[in-house]
């Protein structure tokens, strides 16, 4: 067998390649970004031929800088920015128009009429409460706003897919338009029950049957890379969407284990093992479908964490850079009764609440912008809490420990208060990308690269663990002030 195991790592907003061996080392790590394309506000694009160059492009600096070629590479691993949807044709490969981002709002009214009448058969089906964020509103604007694109679709002519279905096109030369369940669970067209595209979804959304990918397992053959296009033929044999993979990279295989995520926002996910557990405030989604079998997710994500950091280093620029809010926020021996919600879009899962707008609060002549970098901290484990808090109740496991990954558990003080605001440890594993890793172990798996979930190799030893230290009459005068808060927003 070929010693090495190739991750592709499709993002928002770069495409990263990372070779692993045996023990899951990093051999080698190639990135490349691409550009964020803003036709008008609240619109978000990127061209794909762009995401497919900035991909290979990644793929040859990781191989290149670990010197080795494709014969290396026992399988390939593929996941994604969710949600984000290409329209190409099906003779001719090339997209009709730019990939919709995930982020853009383009669809919100299209989605509005469509929730008030079928909104509660869409969550059924799917787990999902209908939201311009999934997949098809974005398929079924580029039909209705490309010229004569519903004719072609509806004659067969063009073909959908999400980014991991796009790249999967394009690594196998066009021979496999297929997708897996994960992806699938996120275009508001597959019912996660049948575990099947659903007839009166594609109905609803006006989606032709014939440009969907066929669904296959997150673990398992799809295809092999394109001798002439790669220069190498490797099975793909993982793929997820990023979420889902990250919760498969902390190896949180066990119902009840869960993962959180801190980037710009926060993304929570649970596995609630093989049957769909549904929440009215959350969302339900499919985590993996391996060897026959189907894990469930429930999810919770929060819209601004990471991003309230941004905004104090780039828009109030009281802080030099994002790692500079933690020796602020140590600086004091407590938040001095500031709290700051926040809301900039809105308050999401469990509140969902789209008016409310941010606000800071407690503000003394005393208050500075220690306070501020400290408060932007709490809030990021406030609205943590929140959800998981949630998630406890509506799945009715307790969660005995949060294992993190995302750029800002680089933070110990926001690690440790979130530690301390929920009660349980907090896990940090040192290696930089649960995402890349569970794109790894899904391929791994279906090789025999690793012969069983129980052989993937963990890094237990290297993990950074957050114990609650907090005193509970101050957790809870603290939760109290959030509350307080986040009601006046
Ligand atoms: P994404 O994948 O969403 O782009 P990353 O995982 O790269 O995000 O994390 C970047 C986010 O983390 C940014 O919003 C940034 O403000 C935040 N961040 C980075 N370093 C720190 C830090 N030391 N403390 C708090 N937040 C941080």
């Amino acid at each position: 067998m070929s010693p090495y195991i190739l991750a592709l790592d499709e993002g928002t907003t770069s495409a990263r390649a990372i070779i692993y061996d045996e023990n899951v080392n990093v051999i080698a790590v190639g990135q490349r970004e691409f550009n964020q394309i803003y036709p008008h506000p609240g619109w978000v694009e990127h061209n794909p031929e762009e995401l497919w160059a900035a991909q290979l492009g990644a793929i040859k600096e990781a191989l290149d800088f670990a010197k080795i070629d494709l014969s290396k590479v026992s399988a390939i691993g593929v996941t994604n920015q969710r949600e984000t949807t290409i329209i190409w044709d099906k003779r001719t490969g090339r997209p009709i128009y730019n990939a919709i981002v995930w982020q853009c709002r383009r669809t919100s009214e299209m989605v509005e009429l469509i929730k008030r009448d079928y909104g509660s058969v869409i969550k059924e089906k799917t787990g999902l409460v209908p939201d311009s964020y999934f997949s098809s509103p974005k398929a079924r604007w580029i039909l209705d706003n490309v010229l004569g694109a519903m004719e072609k679709a509806e004659k067969g002519d063009l073909l959908f897919g999400t980014v991991d279905s796009y790249l999967i096109y394009r690594l196998t030369g066009g021979k496999v338009h297929a997708t897996d369940s994960s992806n699938a669970s996120r275009t508001l067209l597959f019912n996660i029950h049948t575990g099947s595209w659903d007839s009166e979804l594609l109905e609803i959304f006006g989606i032709p049957e014939s440009m969907l990918p066929e669904v296959k397992p997150s673990s398992g053959f799809i295809g092999s890379t394109d001798q002439e296009v790669m220069g190498g033929e490797v099975p793909i044999t993982g793929c997820a969407g990023d979420q889902q993979a990250a919760l498969f990279g902390h190896i949180a295989t066990q119902p009840g284990e869960s993962k959180c995520t801190y980037g710009t926002g926060n993304f929570l996910l649970m596995n609630t093992g093989n049957k769909p557990v549904t929440s009215k405030r959350l969302l339900t989604t499919i985590a993996w479908k391996i060897r026959g079998k189907t894990t469930f997710a429930m999810e919770g994500s929060v819209f601004t964490t990471g991003a309230v950091i941004q905004w104090l280093r780039d828009e109030l620029r009281i802080l030099e850079s994002a790692d500079e809010s933690e020796s602020l926020a140590r600086s004091i021996p407590d938040n001095d009764g500031v709290y700051m919600v926040p809301a900039f879009t809105g308050l999401g899962a469990p509140h969902w609440n789209q008016d409310a707008r941010g606000l800071i609060t407690g503000i003394t002549r005393g208050t500075s912008r220690t306070h501020l970098a400290r408060a932007a901290l709490e809030s990021i484990a406030y609205q943590t809490h929140d959800i998981v808090e949630c998630m406890q109740r509506d799945s009715g496991y307790d969660i005995k420990s949060l294992r993190v990954d995302g750029g800002a558990t680089r933070n110990g003080f926001l690690m440790q208060f979130q530690s301390d605001i929920l009660d349980v440890p907090v896990i940090r594993p040192r290696m930089i990308e649960a995402t890349a890793r569970g794109a790894a172990y899904m391929a791994g798996l279906a090789v025999d690269f690793w012969e069983s979930m129980s052989a993937l190799p963990r890094s237990e030893s290297n993990t950074d663990v957050f114990t609650p230290k907090m005193r509970p009459e101050t957790r809870r005068g603290l939760l109290d002030g959030w509350r307080s808060a986040l009601a006046k927003s």
